[in-house]
């Protein structure tokens, strides 16, 4: 199937860019590395009259670290994330992740600002991301605000975005010492996971308990879900098999996924718990590994 007849934008800076985006909110759509777009376009399903090339707008592509928080341009490429000394050193969760997303095609051209603005459900960086408690940076013709990453979904491909504001940068602050992440996913031979998990514990080095938890869950709803009730579980606690096993139970409750072709969703519901309960023995450990110094 052939794509619909559309405009093409080279926008050369935000303002250009949102001006355009403000006066046809309907009929335009940003277009980054195209990847998820174009399929959209070409199955029909989105037919945009005007496509905004958002790609040759300059400083948007860099990954930089300042005052405690990593800060990721909106046009940075998953292949960008993947290789990046800086991500490896200080956000490893993400370049251990990077590898497993779509394939190396997708990689390559695909932003990060296209991976959460597009707010497909099937994704692995939103759960990880908003465990970090990430932030993005939206930016319209004149003015510019923070928006915590988790207040970005809205439901399946909605976010909270006006139709003139652009995602410029992703923040995530260096995490707090004795803090630990892990992110599992599950797929089934298709490059989109099935089931995404993302647990980041902070423990109290004295007496190794958990002060604080994180449990995201990607794939099995609308938006990625953080579980509330699975981190108050853990919360308090130190390691142990019967918390993370409570805290993985609530986890595979509190989630709505649905049958698909891929599967059925209590075969969805039994992989978030496994998944929760190895991801939040994962991130204790790394917690503690860093009280060896
Ligand atoms: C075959 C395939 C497999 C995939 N597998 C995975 C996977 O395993 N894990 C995973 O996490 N992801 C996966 N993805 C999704 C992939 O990460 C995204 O396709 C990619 O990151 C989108 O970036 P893009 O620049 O190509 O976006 P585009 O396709 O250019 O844009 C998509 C939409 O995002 C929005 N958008 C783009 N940039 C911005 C911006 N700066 N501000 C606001 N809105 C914006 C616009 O609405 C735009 O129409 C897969 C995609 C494909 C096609």
């Amino acid at each position: 199937m052939g794509l619909n007849r559309f405009e093409y934008i080279e926008a050369s800076s935000i303002p250009e860019a949102s001006r355009f985006l403000a006066d046809r909110p309907e009929e335009a759509r940003i277009y980054a590395g195209g990847t998820s777009l174009l399929l959209l376009m070409k199955q029909r399903i989105a037919r945009p009259a005007y496509l905004v090339n958002i790609k040759k707008i300059p400083g948007l592509r860099y990954i930089d670290k300042n005052d405690g928080t990593v800060r990721i341009g909106a046009l940075t490429t998953h292949h960008d994330l993947e290789f990046s000394p800086l991500i490896r050193r200080w956000l490893p969760v993400i370049s251990e992740l990077e590898p497993e997303v779509a394939n190396i095609r997708v990689r390559s051209t695909g932003t990060i600002g296209g991976n959460l603005g597009f707010a497909e459900p099937l994704t692995d960086l939103p759960p990880v991301l908003i465990a970090m408690d990430a932030r993005i940076k939206v930016a319209d013709e004149s003015l510019e605000r923070l928006l915590p990453l988790e207040h970005l979904f809205r439901g399946y491909y909605e976010t909270s975005l006006r139709p003139q504001e652009l995602i410029t940068e992703i923040q995530v602050d260096l995490p707090a010492p004795f803090f630990g992440i892990k992110y599992l996913r599950f797929s089934m031979g298709s490059d989109k996971p099935l089931v995404g998990c993302a647990v980041g514990i902070r423990i109290d080095p004295e007496s190794k308990l958990c002060v604080d938890a994180r449990c995201v869950l990607g794939c099995v709803g609308p938006t990625p879900l953080r579980v509330r009730e699975a981190e108050e579980a853990l919360k308090g606690l130190p390691y142990r098999v019967n918390s993370s096993a409570k805290a993985a139970r609530i986890a595979a409750t509190a989630c709505s996924p649905l049958t698909d072709l891929r599967a059925t969703e209590e075969y969805k519901r039994a992989i978030v718990e496994v998944l929760m309960r190895r991801a939040v023995e994962e991130a204790f450990r790394r917690a503690s590994s860093k009280l060896q110094g």
